[in-house]
């Protein structure tokens, strides 16, 4: 009997859409349904762009996806994790065959090396993104209040080593690690070294879906991820674009091994921990 049952049980999981929706998302605030969410917005995200990679590359420029040339500052006697060549915005074409932007920074690190909170918020996304570059992946949910900024942000962290135990809707303090980091994700040619993959978004609205595979903020952007350090702004990419080359400079606040943060009150900081030297 058993084996006449599992059949119909097993057609049900592989459906598509509602079958697998974030369901402990529900409760959460501001989620909507996916429905709600614009195509556009699910282009910026990376939702079926080999469709037609020239369209979503478009979308991506519009929604903040264009070089800033801004570049992160750290006190002297201060060593953080760098950003290494893959920085914002740069040309993915090459490693893409077609079209394609680098929609984050990233950050190596060793293997096991913990990811911290960027600021407090709420766990709204964990993904093992099975066919995707990004491997494993967690996106936080920041309230104005949490960032200091005058929108809601998300932070998106991939190439995780494992599914992060947090489950969805916890919250998570400043500095809290948050996931270990390694190479996750379907790779092109080469091997990819162990970094982390970070990437911002920011909205007007608190709204935002999980549709189960991908994570989107309603009427969302990109924010360039060095920009979202900075105490004073801007933070739109074409108003950092145009600021003098200096002011691209960005001192980025951050957290030592030990836990202590600077400055103190910082309610951003650096997605690994730095130390003094
Ligand atoms: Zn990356």
């Amino acid at each position: 009997m058993r084996r006449f049952l599992s059949f119909p049980l097993l057609l049900t999981l592989s459906l598509p859409s509602f079958a697998v929706e974030c369901s402990k998302c529900l409760d959460l605030e501001g989620f909507i349904s996916p429905e709600k969410i614009s195509e556009d917005v699910f282009k910026m995200v990376g939702k079926n762009n080999n469709e037609n990679k020239n369209d979503a590359v478009e979308i991506q420029k519009r929604r903040g996806v264009i070089i800033t040339g801004t570049s992160p500052s750290f006190p002297l006697g201060i060593k953080c994790p760098l950003i290494d060549s893959e920085k914002w915005a740069i040309d993915y074409s090459h490693k893409r065959r077609g079209a394609a932007l680098h929609k984050g920074i990233d950050i190596p690190q060793p293997k096991g090396t913990p990811v911290l909170a960027t600021a407090s918020g709420t766990v709204v996304g964990k993904f093992i993104n099975a066919n995707s570059r990004k491997g494993i992946e967690i996106v936080l949910r920041h309230m104005p209040e949490q960032t200091g900024l005058p929108f809601f942000t998300y932070t998106q962290y991939t190439h995780l080593l494992e599914l992060p135990s947090i489950p969805i809707g916890a919250k998570v303090r400043i500095g809290d690690e948050i996931a270990k980091i390694w190479n996750t994700g379907v790779m092109g040619r080469r091997i990819r070294r162990s970094a982390l993959h970070f990437a911002v978004f920011y909205s007007e609205s608190p709204n935002w879906t999980n549709s189960g595979r991908f994570f989107a903020p309603q009427n969302g952007y990109f924010m360039d991820p060095v920009s979202f350090f900075s105490e004073t702004g801007p933070y739109e990419s074409k108003e950092v674009k145009s600021l003098p080359r200096r002011a691209k400079s960005i001192t980025i606040p951050y957290q030592l091994n030990d836990g202590t943060r600077y400055p103190s009150n910082a309610k951003r900081i650096w997605p690994f921990a730095c130390k003094q030297i």
